[in-house]
């Protein structure tokens, strides 16, 4: 017990994840892994980092554990370190929504547990920079894919669909980043240390053989130096494995060669850029409304796949004009056949818009009612469900008006859905007028005739 107190306390004296103190202890450790996103709420994917500290302590010879329930910790302040049953502790969090119990807090300000990740930025803005990143020799180890085994055990009873319905991204994927840096700075991104791009991980160094499939969370790959793109495309081309890019890559710096590259991988699942720019009023902004339409333009020449374009809201203005903004986005995508994402910046919530946002993202989001019906029949058929009838669908389409059939008598109220869609109508009909009956499959792959 001597021995694990003097433990915590030299970690107390350490920030961040310190190698050094679990290289120098010359004892085998207990280190408990906490994820604090997964206990909180779930999270779709696997913390990298967690999983290349548990890789690093492993090939120490420490015992390494996640922690599967905040109550398997049994905190007893203030007695703790005594009380508690491992060595050391390391909790990440990459949400600054994720809420934590507490006792955990108390041991995060007493410096008891290595912590870390972008959902403390917020938090403690003055730590801001002193937040450590993991040292060179964590960052550069294999991930530790085995994690979360428990965690997943314990949450599905071991039953392989489930598995591959809650959890494919922590047992089917090698996971890295090839290179890091972007050059951009965007204003919400807490990716900014970096201001270039620069190579990071060979891909032998996160790859697992028996993993079937590889996903990338770099920065912003496009931005690479055109021999770093060309070299990281090749080695991921050579695993035989298809792989993905999870961040919405950045359309702007589309190129020939780029797009050829591309279109000649073995590429998982769709294509996933980004288009956050939409106000005419600003040069700045406008320029790269054009650098997007002008990478769409390249891209559409070599790549027929499928491609999602991130659309961000209620980030420039929580106004109808950045509804209008949506919208205009919305269609511009119809047009080069292409599916827009609404990715809402969490201010949404603070505009009158706030229903009419949720419903954009509940129509764009869904590809398989995006593609079929307009807004205006989305929100009508929401509204058909609330009311408890379904109009007919004739020759493939919806119909574009809401209609009871003879004698019913309909709920006083409307749903949620319809009554944003109607009271946005009324207060501006010139941009319902523009785009509420807009139908991807009529626009699709229609940009030839585009004006912008
Ligand atoms: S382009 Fe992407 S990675 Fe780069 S700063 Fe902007 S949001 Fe962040």
């Amino acid at each position: 017990m001597k021995q694990q107190k003097r433990m915590l306390r030299v970690l107390a004296e350490n920030r961040g994840f310190n190698p050094k103190v679990l290289k120098t202890l010359g004892k085998r450790l207990k280190v408990g892994i906490i994820d604090a996103d997964l206990l909180d709420h779930g999270t779709r994917h696997p913390n990298l980092a967690l999983e290349k500290i548990a890789g690093y302590c492993k090939s120490l010879g420490h015992e390494v554990r996640l922690i599967c329930d905040y109550n398997e910790l049994d905190i007893q302040l203030p007695f703790f370190p005594d009380s508690c049953d491992y060595d050391v502790l390391c909790l990440a969090q990459v949400f600054k929504f994720t809420k934590r119990p507490k006792e955990i807090d108390f041991l995060i300000k007493n410096h008891f547990i290595f912590y870390g990740g972008t959902g403390f930025l917020a938090e403690f803005d003055d730590d801001v920079k002193q937040l450590p990143n993991l040292p060179h020799e964590v960052e550069h180890h294999q991930p530790d894919y085995t994690l979360y085994d428990e965690y997943i055990q314990k949450q599905t009873g071991g039953d392989p669909k489930l598995i591959k319905r809650r959890f494919d991204d922590y047992v089917s994927y090698s996971i890295g980043f090839t290179t890091r840096g972007c050059i951009r700075q965007c204003a919400f991104c807490v990716n900014r240390e970096l201001k270039k791009v620069v190579p990071w991980s060979p891909v032998s160094e996160f790859m697992d053989p028996k993993r079937p499939r590889i996903y990338l969370w770099d920065d912003n790959i496009m931005a690479a130096p055109a021999k770093v793109f060309k070299k990281v495309m090749e080695d991921l081309q050579a695993t035989g494995k298809p792989f993905q890019f999870r961040q919405g890559m950045d359309i702007r710096l589309m190129t020939e060669e780029k797009a050829k590259l591309f279109a000649g991988v073995k590429y998982y699942g769709d294509y996933i850029f980004a288009f956050d720019h939409y106000r005419k009023d600003d040069a700045h902004e406008w320029k790269q409304v054009e650098q997007t339409i002008r990478g769409l333009e390249i891209w559409k020449k070599y790549v027929t796949k499928e491609t999602k374009l991130y659309v961000l809201v209620a980030f420039d203005g929580l106004d109808y004009q950045d509804i209008e903004g949506a919208f205009w986005r919305i269609k511009i995508l119809m047009e080069y056949g292409c599916l827009p994402y609404i990715m809402r910046f969490e201010d949404y919530k603070k505009s009158q818009y706030k229903i009419l946002y949720t419903q954009l993202a509940r129509w764009c989001n869904q590809p398989s009612f995006f593609k079929k019906m307009s807004f205006r029949q989305f929100c009508i058929r929401n509204e058909e469900y609330h009311q408890g009838i379904q109009q007919p669908i004739k020759n493939g389409k919806f119909s574009s008006r809401l209609k009871f059939p003879k004698g019913f008598t309909p709920k006083p109220t409307f749903c949620a859905c319809y009554r944003a869609m109607i009271e946005f109508e009324e207060e501006h009909p010139e941009i319902a007028k523009k785009y509420y009956d807009l139908r991807f499959e009529d626009l699709k792959d229609t940009f030839k005739n585009r004006k912008l």
